[in-house]
């Protein structure tokens, strides 16, 4: 299958007649960080922008609260201000666990990106990236669940959504000029259309909790490699990071790669992990403040094309999380400025078939963004859900800090186009690994 073979089912959709409740240029369906992100450079552009929300903020979201440089770049590319006053809290690279070592590696030196990262956890972030996309001009509406496409009974194309307040009020309809899906994951507005999830790309699974933990403060991600459970080695890689308000999000993930997945019990997989941590670092049942929970992580563009039928798909609803990492706000953020960009572009232009022919350069720009990486991340993650392999790999590389700061560079997808050599080794790479086309 390519990139270009949408995986389409029949769209079921209403068709578009009588008035609609609300009308916009663009009508951007999920608050998340890629549809705050497309509505704020959407209206940054001038244009009339719906975003609609079915929760209402602070309202929590499954992460590890966790950004690399690429993230602290598209929160500063947003204006929103990353200083440690504003409650922020940096970190200065990545430990890494594994083979029996331990290993700081800082974040890399660069030019396109900074030198530290942050953890913040989502019920701030999205409240005040939504709240950014609003100041800009963005109409959000919080507490409207989306149900479905409204479609053009001539073309099949979207022309907007239907809604309902809290999920069972009075059903409404949204028009647009064209449609945003960037409700996440599960992206029911892209398989109502008809696009579900391709079984050929990588998906991951991970859960999450917080403890109260002295760890609580700590200036690196500490990203564990093997899992151990007394002397038995567990499918998956964890992380701790310290929240810097007396808790550390601690949690594991799996790859769909791996034998284990689609047969493992997350939460059992989590307790055994961290019985086997020292009792002081206080990952134990009295400590913990939340509940355990998991999502999918949709990775290295597991939902194609992000362009059809006047529906765009952004962030996780396009399957855009890193394969190497499992890092998905970053890219979520930075699809939603490319898909503004394109938008902007189409709608200035006179009549359907010209906005047609910018829109269908959205997946061309993606491609050329992360396209060559995703699919080096593909043929990784199919090497990795190998246990020798990965077990062979973090032997050999963990005694070796200058190769480790390469896979640094690799795995969080850091480099400056004309950088020194490890960075010119990871965009070469990248660029062999694009497809064609
Ligand atoms: C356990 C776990 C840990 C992770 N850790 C990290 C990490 O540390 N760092 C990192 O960068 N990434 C991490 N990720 C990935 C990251 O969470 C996602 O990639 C990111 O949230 C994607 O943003 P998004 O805006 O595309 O989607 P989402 O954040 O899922 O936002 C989608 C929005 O759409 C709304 N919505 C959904 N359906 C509808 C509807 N029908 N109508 C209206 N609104 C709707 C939702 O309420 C939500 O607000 C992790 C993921 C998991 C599961």
């Amino acid at each position: 299958m390519t990139e270009h073979t949408p995986t389409v089912t029949q769209a079921a959709g209403r068709s578009g007649s009588g008035r609609p409740d609300g009308e916009a240029d663009v009508v951007v369906v999920g608050a998340g960080p890629s549809g705050s992100a497309t509505a704020y450079y959407l209206a940054q552009a001038g244009l009339d922008v719906l975003l609609l929300e079915k929760s209402r903020f602070p309202r929590e979201k499954v992460c590890g609260d966790g950004l690399t440089p690429r993230g602290v770049k598209a929160l500063v590319a947003m204006g929103i201000s990353v200083s440690e006053q504003d409650g922020w809290v940096r970190n200065k690279g990545l430990r890494v666990i594994g083979a029996g070592r331990r290993l700081e590696l800082e974040w890399p030196e660069l030019s396109s990106y900074p030198g530290y990262g942050l953890v913040r956890p989502r019920t701030d972030l999205d409240q005040m990236l939504a709240r950014r996309a609003e100041q800009a001009g963005a109409r959000l509406i919080e507490g409207l669940t989306v149900t479905g496409p409204v479609l053009d009974d001539r073309t099949g194309q979207i022309t907007g959504v239907t809604a309902r307040p809290g999920g069972a009020g009075e059903e409404r309809t949204y028009a647009g000029r064209v449609i945003v899906a960037a409700d996440g994951n599960s992206s029911r507005l892209s398989v109502a259309m008809g696009l579900r999830k391709r079984d050929d790309r990588p998906l991951g699974v991970a859960v999450r909790t917080y403890y109260r933990s002295p760890r609580h403060e700590d200036d690196y991600l500490e990203s564990w490699l093997d899992l151990w459970d007394g002397d038995r080695l567990l499918p998956g890689y964890g992380w701790i990071f310290g929240m810097g308000d007396g808790t550390s999000n601690v949690g594991l993930g799996l790859l769909n790669t791996s034998a284990a997945f689609g047969h493992t019990d997350y939460h059992a997989l989590l307790r055994r992990w961290l019985k086997g941590m020292p009792e002081e670092w206080g990952f134990t049942e009295e400590n913990r403040t939340e509940p355990i929970r998991g999502a999918a992580l949709p990775m290295g563009f597991n939902r194609t094309p992000p362009y059809f039928n006047g529906l765009l798909l952004a962030g996780d609803a396009g399957g855009m999380v890193n394969p190497f990492n499992g890092e998905g706000i970053a890219y979520a953020m930075e699809s939603g400025e490319i898909l503004a960009r394109t938008i902007a572009q189409a709608l200035a232009r006179p009549g359907r078939a010209d906005t047609e022919r910018v829109l269908a350069g959205y997946p061309v720009a993606l491609r050329q963004a992360y396209g060559g990486y995703y699919a080096l991340g593909r043929v990784f993650v199919k090497a990795i859900g190998r246990p020798e392999l990965m077990r062979f790999a973090t032997k050999h590389g963990m005694p070796r800090p200058a190769v480790m700061r390469f896979v640094l560079k690799l795995l969080a997808n850091l480099t400056d186009p004309h950088g020194d050599a490890t960075d010119r080794l990871v965009n070469g790479l990248s660029k062999l690994a694009r497809s064609p086309g």
